[in-house]
């Protein structure tokens, strides 16, 4: 591990100046949140900062909902936002997306922010053994490409890269409409979560609409009667403690009679981002409950995927894993 220096502001303004004046004079600096990404990072040397700028003790903690929505503050740790009341009545799929993410120990530790900024678990990105990631290293070449895929995207993927971003919580938020909050010295801004991560194009090391120097502040969540009824589904190799093979995160509001009014899915473990998918929703809104009829739909999501060998498997398993997650939601299951 290289040696850095760690900053701890006293407040988030202070943090935000920080790093800002690292920028300027051409210091090497990263934000750390409850440092549960980053530690293994820079075990691992696949981050080297000059120096770190905790937000543990700056970024707002606090967990409101009101008839408008929920707003969660970035410093909010996972088992907080987990085991909150209004959280884990209203909006299920938020807590129940927590629970099935990491071990007890990390959700105690990893904030609400951090876990949206967590890099992925591509192995030829963590292991600086490998030569070619255009993700650690812009221009190197994409190992997974060539070479062991069974972890990585059918969806959204490119020729420079194909990484699946690892966290349940987003694919959980993009499904429920939510909103990043980020600051920086000139002012905040409002991202919608959809928005936020960007597919990887040319440039993979570049994962977010985060301009230089901005920390995410909070995230928030509209009022709506899909976030009730829900159920966030995940396939995992084992299953106490693992990244998503492919997880489906599903919302949906019902009309008397059990057909469904409107429906959110949303994918995680074969994007490189988190996914939604409006043409499932678009073939569902309407429908029964319905095994064959839920099938129809949910072989809409593999319309654009790629599998790349290794990861062919995917394909098959997350439309059943959509079928399922439809199936529990409604209670039919
Ligand atoms: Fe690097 Fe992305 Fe290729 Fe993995 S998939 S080796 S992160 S460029």
């Amino acid at each position: 591990m290289h040696p850095f220096a760690l900053e701890r502001p006293r407040d988030l303004r202070s943090a935000l100046a920080l790093r800002a004046q690292a920028g300027r004079n051409d210091i090497a600096t990263e934000y750390l949140g409850g440092g549960t990404d980053m530690v293994q990072l820079l075990q691992e040397n696949v981050r080297s900062p000059e120096r770190l700028v905790s937000l543990g003790s700056v970024l707002d903690k606090r967990i409101e909902a009101s008839p408008q929505g929920l707003r969660i503050g970035g410093g909010a740790t996972m088992a907080e936002t987990a085991a909150h009341p209004e959280v884990a009545t209203r909006f299920p799929l938020i807590a129940q997306a927590l629970l099935a993410s990491a071990s007890p120990q990390v959700r105690n530790q990893a904030t609400m922010g951090g876990n949206l900024l967590q890099r992925t678990r591509c192995p030829y990105f963590r292991d600086t053994g490998y030569s070619a990631c255009n993700k650690r290293k812009p221009g190197s070449g994409c190992a997974a490409i060539g070479g062991e895929n069974r972890w990585h995207a059918v969806l959204g993927g490119s020729e420079h890269c194909i990484a699946v971003h690892p966290s349940d919580l987003a694919v959980a938020l993009v499904a429920l409409d939510a909103t990043v909050h980020v600051q920086g010295l000139s002012g905040e801004r409002a991202v919608a979560l959809a928005d936020f991560h960007r597919l990887p194009g040319s440039t993979p090391h570049i994962e977010a609409e985060l301009r230089p120097g901005e920390a995410v502040t909070a995230i928030s969540v509209p009022e709506h009667p899909v976030n009730r009824r829900a159920h966030y589904l995940k396939v995992r190799d084992r299953a106490s403690f693992e990244f998503a093979v492919v997880s489906a995160a599903v919302a949906l509001d019902l009309q008397d009679g059990g057909r469904i009014r409107e429906a959110r899915v949303a994918l995680g473990g074969v994007g490189t981002k988190p996914w939604r998918l409006p043409k499932v929703e678009a073939a569902l809104a309407g429908a029964g409950l319905q095994r064959d009829a839920l099938r129809r739909a949910a072989a809409l999501a593999a319309q654009g995927a790629q599998g790349r060998g290794h990861n062919d498997f995917k394909i098959e398993l997350m439309q059943r894993a959509i079928v399922r997650a439809v199936e529990a939601a409604g209670g039919v299951a």
